[in-house]
């Protein structure tokens, strides 16, 4: 057996990588995450909790991250399992998780070796050490994933978050204002970091933040010079402390601040931001820049291969400032990727494909009261044209569905029914009526 094929495997109970969640890799062989559980659950039992809380194992969110041992075509792998194509975005975010993951596990090591040296009291330090101590600092990568709305940014955020066990906050750039104004300090972003991390800081300094809408807060004028722009500039500049990296005082209970008030300080070095946004009407400052480019060597062929329908995958952080990014904040997301819109293909996958599809979700449901759930194909096709027709995207996908199965939600449970088959004219019936109340 080769090497690769014997890492292919979990060495506990013998499945592929492709029939488990996650194939973790160490010292030439692999386990699988629900083994490693098991493992983990057996050496609790025996030796209590302490023997896991000494290793570490007791903290799987912490070790997770530190010692990362997925490589990005396993993240692209697990993130496939959620979400529909944007095979772009997938790429770039898993590249970019799993050096940003790197590095703080490099970093976690020095630090060891510091303690270490410290604690022994060690004059000389070894050669190799030294060298560890002195490497090269890798500079920290956020992400801006553009792409329009609905499309799955959010969800491929929490997706790796959920991935890697990390606390996950999700926050709003519009309800963001500097401080002093009405709305939320950028400091909040914080607050809710550590409150899904259960205010264990060290946990939330390893945790994602995804910042939505960050095109909301764009600068509304190419005139940096204008008098205070609360809603852009001024915002911009307050993030730009967090998405860098540095000590942050944290309102823990976020909201506004208060001069009493506790604060928890945060160190955002190893934080990652994942920032997305619509950034609507963006194209033109693509093709714009396109076409001037495009004076110059090789004009021709150049542009003969640009794909005018998809501009947004030539997006390049010049786009971002014209479209009113300050450049620091331009500076700071170093990895800027697209998604794709959704088609007709997409959404009828959604609907599907993915592990927690809402199909299987409705057919689960109905499993739990004991009924056997069908729908025919032709209903899925009129779902999907139905969203395409409204332009309700991947999400009214929901709200279609939940019209379709009201009535047998509620009619279902208790009737003794083992078996129920939804046709199209069934769901025809119902999509009409809840297409009725959105013209
Ligand atoms: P965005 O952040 O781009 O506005 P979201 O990630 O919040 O969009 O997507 C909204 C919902 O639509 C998701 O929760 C998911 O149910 C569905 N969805 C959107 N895009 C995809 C996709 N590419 N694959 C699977 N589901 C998707």
């Amino acid at each position: 057996m080769s090497d690769r094929k014997k890492t292919d495997r979990c060495a506990f109970c013998g499945r592929t990588s492709d029939q488990v969640e996650m194939l973790l890799q160490g010292g030439g062989s692999s386990i699988c995450v629900d083994c490693a559980v098991r493992v983990a659950e057996y050496v609790r039992s025996i030796f209590g909790d302490e023997a896991l809380e000494e290793t570490g194992a007791g903290k799987p969110k912490a070790t997770a991250c530190e010692t990362l041992s997925v490589t990005p075509k396993q993240i692209v792998a697990f993130l496939d399992q959620y979400v529909i194509g944007q095979d772009a975005a997938k790429k770039s975010l898993a590249v970019a998780v799993y050096n940003h993951y790197k590095r703080i596990g490099e970093a976690f090591s020095r630090k060891s070796a510091e303690d270490t040296r410290k604690k022994s009291g060690a004059e000389k330090v070894l050669d190799a050490e030294k060298s560890a101590l002195e490497a090269l600092e890798i500079e920290k990568s956020n992400i801006l994933l553009v792409g329009p709305t609905g499309t799955g940014k959010t969800l491929l955020a929490r997706t790796i978050a959920r991935m890697l066990n990390v606390p996950f906050a999700i926050v709003d750039a519009t309800v963001l204002t500097e401080a002093g104004y009405v709305g939320e300090d950028v400091e909040s972003i914080l607050s809710r970091l550590l409150q899904a991390a259960d205010y264990d800081v060290a946990r939330a300094e390893r945790g994602i933040v995804f910042i939505d809408e960050i095109d909301k807060i764009a600068r509304k004028s190419d005139n940096p010079s204008i008098t205070r722009d609360v809603s852009g500039e001024g915002v911009q500049q307050a993030m730009l402390k967090l998405l860098e990296g540095s000590i942050v005082n944290v309102p823990p209970a976020g909201g506004r601040k208060h001069p009493e008030q506790k604060m928890i300080p945060v160190n955002t070095t190893n934080i990652l931001f994942i920032c997305g946004g619509a950034f609507e009407g963006i194209e033109k400052k693509i093709a714009q820049r396109l076409n001037t480019s495009v004076v110059g060597y090789g004009a021709r062929e150049k542009k003969g291969n640009i794909d005018m329908d998809n501009l947004l995958r030539y997006i390049a952080p010049q786009d971002l400032r014209s479209y009113g990014l300050i450049p620091e904040i331009v500076g700071r997301l170093p990895i800027v990727t697209y998604l794709d819109p959704l088609d007709r293909d997409a959404l009828r996958r959604i609907l599907t494909e993915p592990k927690n599809a809402l199909v299987k979700q409705y057919v689960h449901l109905f499993e739990l009261d004991g009924v056997k759930l069908t729908i025919e194909d032709g209903v899925l096709d009129l779902i999907v044209d139905t969203a395409l027709k409204y332009k309700l995207g991947a999400r009214g996908l929901r709200s279609i569905c939940e019209a379709v199965m009201m009535d047998p939600m509620y009619e279902l449970p208790g009737s003794g029914r083992k078996t129920f088959k939804i046709t199209v004219e069934y769901a025809r019936e119902r999509i009409d009526r809840f297409a009725g109340t959105l013209s």
